[in-house]
């Protein structure tokens, strides 16, 4: 069950159980870390009901908070589906790095294949902050390059913090 709110002609917010309304105030983990999760093809919806599961069983981190859902147009590469957009709170005791290689084989679980840069892609699960750090290599990037200017993390976390 979803409840719909569209925004504007591309923008539409969806509101479930498990996406807009999730808190869970205490974790035993070290790191809080805010995570943008997206996709467009195939379920989508479906896809983030089962990682919602996944992330609720997995030992190695405890789910604190989710935002809304957020429809949104594709940027960079435009022939593809809209995407939906969210953002999970999660804490953990891995490091940076050691998270995003965890983000990467979740990923693949959920049938992710790396194509070209935004092209259409069933999973996307993007570090957007990793507790108060500031990272940059060559791996990762901390805070997220473009979260600041992306509708796609934006409005998600404006629903996060409320
Ligand atoms: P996209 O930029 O579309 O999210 P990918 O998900 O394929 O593309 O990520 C490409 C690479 O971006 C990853 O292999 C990772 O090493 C790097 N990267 C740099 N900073 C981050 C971050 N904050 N979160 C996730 N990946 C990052
Ligand atoms: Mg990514």
């Amino acid at each position: 069950m979803y409840i719909n709110r569209k925004l504007n002609e591309s923008l539409t917010t969806f509101k479930s159980l498990h996406f807009g309304s999730y808190n869970r105030p205490k974790s035993s983990h070290r790191y809080k870390v805010t995570v943008g999760i997206g996709g467009n093809v195939g379920d989508v919806k479906r896809r983030f009901e089962h990682l919602f599961t996944f992330f609720k069983k997995d030992k190695r981190v405890e789910l604190l908070q989710t935002s809304l859902i957020l429809k949104n147009p594709p940027f960079g590469f435009m022939d593809q589906d809209d995407f939906l957009n969210s953002i999970i709170v999660l804490q953990v005791s891995m490091q940076p790095i050691a998270f995003l290689d965890y983000l990467h084989r979740v990923e693949k679980k959920f049938a992710r294949k790396r194509s070209f840069a935004n092209a259409p892609r069933t999973l996307d699960l993007d570090i957007i902050f990793f507790d108060n750090r500031f990272i940059k290599t060559d791996r990762l990037i901390i805070p997220h390059a473009s979260w600041f200017e992306r509708q796609s993390v934006v409005i998600p976390l404006m629903d996060i913090n409320k």
